[in-house]
């Protein structure tokens, strides 16, 4: 069957197999979806559809009360056996303490487990499954991440985060009147986390014509016309209006499938989210409480799209490049790694000595490429790279953070960021094409600088925003008083 993006619903992807323009065959492992108002009652009859006998539902605090208990009563009254766990941990950490505990609480008679939540219980409930050889649902609580469909599940081991091959949930389930009450953060998480499609598109172009990597046009397609019916709603979303909300969890739910689609994450995640990792891993190695994968992602995409627009404006020196690739010094490299990456240096030294990402011969001969292909390149970026103003103005209105400075970032820690988080992933993006130019380290300096201000202009708005609103508030109370005297 062909692919056909422009008249496909959501369900139109599922139990086929695709044979592709791109020599490829696209199928995902996925085999429900249910994204509907109400969802929430359906389940039983999915449960006996699909023959499962007994169920392990697994929630945290906030999910059960956002879902699990209703879902539980539902479960009760429709006479399918279950089983419950509920973590208490607050907040709850995808560590192998917690998947630890969930192994030893898991009763072997369920033959289905369903997680209820969102980044945290889909990871572990995909792991712990795929370890005991089971299949899982998850009942999502929020539309705040992609990573409901992805295949690997993302644990923190020893303060490191690991991605764990695992499978993708039999079904995945939106009740579109329980994701419309999520708590604001995680939704504008969410569409921030759709939103990085924007640059990672414009990553998976470019890397297909300097590195010659494999690009499928059909699935970048899925992604942005999902990523478009999204954003041609994305005023409404402040309202949580039902219609708006299921369109943002249809994308992120999507662009999951698109990831099944290529076998990685190219079609959902570019620099946008290796910039998003590394600050991450800063959290962690400091002890610091982690913050919304799609927040990170959105300050990431707000930066990225900048750089793009402003790599239009700059010269470039082949010359010059290709003498900076020659005095490449993998020692020397390696000792600002440790200064960088910190306990995860390591990892990152492993990667550069198989792969070679910054060897000199490599830079070189993308250069020749690079450069028989610039005004192809300068195109693709005039005429798809996101305008940051915009994304910014979306998450200013939907109270997201704009800039590293709100989550506590410092100014040299940003810069760090930009030339380094690169180096997580053996994965051609904007950041890698900078660096075979020899422009990364001023343009990440000067964005350094001109993010900080920007994030800190946007904050200062939001603060008089958010004191005018007090104010407004106020004199409301102001009038009540003087009406009821
Ligand atoms: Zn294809
Ligand atoms: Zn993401």
């Amino acid at each position: 069957m062909k692919l056909k993006p422009e008249s496909f619903a959501l369900q139109d992807y599922l139990h086929q197999t695709f044979t592709c323009g791109c020599g490829r065959i696209h199928h995902t492992d996925l085999e429900r979806i249910l994204l509907e108002a109400g969802a929430v009652r359906k389940v039983p009859q999915l449960i006996r559809e699909l023959g499962y006998r007994k169920v392990f539902v697994v929630s945290d605090q906030n999910t059960r009360r956002a879902a699990g208990e209703q879902l539980e009563r539902i479960l009760t009254e429709a006479g399918i056996p279950f089983v419950s766990y509920c973590f208490s941990q607050d907040p709850l950490v995808p560590d192998e303490h917690a998947a630890g505990e969930l192994l030893m609480r898991f009763d072997h008679e369920c033959d289905l487990i369903l997680g209820v939540g969102t980044g945290t219980i889909n990871d572990l409930c995909k792991f712990m499954s795929y370890q005991l050889d089971r299949n899982y649902f998850i009942f999502a609580t929020a539309p705040s991440m992609d990573g409901f469909v992805s295949i690997g599940a993302a644990l923190i081991d020893g303060n490191m985060k690991v991605t764990h091959e695992a499978h993708v949930p039999q079904a995945v389930i939106g009740d579109v009147d329980i994701l419309a009450q999520a708590p604001m953060d995680m939704i504008a998480a969410g569409v921030a986390d759709v939103m990085g499609k924007y640059t990672c598109l414009c990553d998976w172009r470019l890397a297909h014509t300097v590195t010659g990597e494999y690009f499928c046009p059909e699935v970048e397609k899925m992604v942005r016309i999902a990523l478009k019916r999204m954003m041609d709603q994305v005023k409404y979303i402040k309202t949580r209006d039902p219609a708006t909300i299921e369109a943002v969890m249809e994308a992120l739910i999507l662009t999951g499938i698109a990831m099944s689609f290529v076998g990685n994450s190219r079609p959902a995640s570019g620099c946008e989210h290796h910039i998003s990792h590394y600050w991450e891993m800063m959290f962690l190695f400091e002890g610091r409480q982690a913050v919304l994968h799609g927040t990170k992602v959105g300050i990431g995409t707000v930066i990225v799209s900048r750089m793009y627009r402003q790599f239009l404006r700059k010269g470039v020196d082949y010359q010059e490049a290709e003498r900076k690739a020659d005095t490449f010094d993998l020692k020397e490299w390696e000792e600002e790694m440790k200064r960088v990456y910190g306990p995860a240096a390591q990892g990152v030294i492993s990667l550069e000595r198989s792969e070679g990402k910054n060897f000199p011969e490599g830079v070189k001969l993308r250069l020749k490429t690079i450069r028989g292909h610039m005004s192809e390149i300068r195109q693709m970026i005039e005429t798809l790279a996101p305008d940051s103003e915009a994304i910014q103005e979306v998450l200013i209105e939907l109270g997201a953070p704009v800039s590293p400075a709100q989550l506590g970032i410092s100014r040299d820690t940003t810069a760090d960021s930009i030339k380094v988080a690169k180096e997580v992933r053996n994965r051609y993006t904007l950041l890698q094409f900078l660096w075979d130019l020899g422009l990364l380290e001023e343009m990440a300096e000067e964005n350094a600088d001109e993010i900080m201000d920007g994030g800190m202009e946007a904050a200062g708005a939001r603060e008089a925003q958010a004191a005018a609103g007090e104010r407004k508030e106020a004199a409301a109370s102001v009038q009540k008083t003087e009406l009821s005297a």
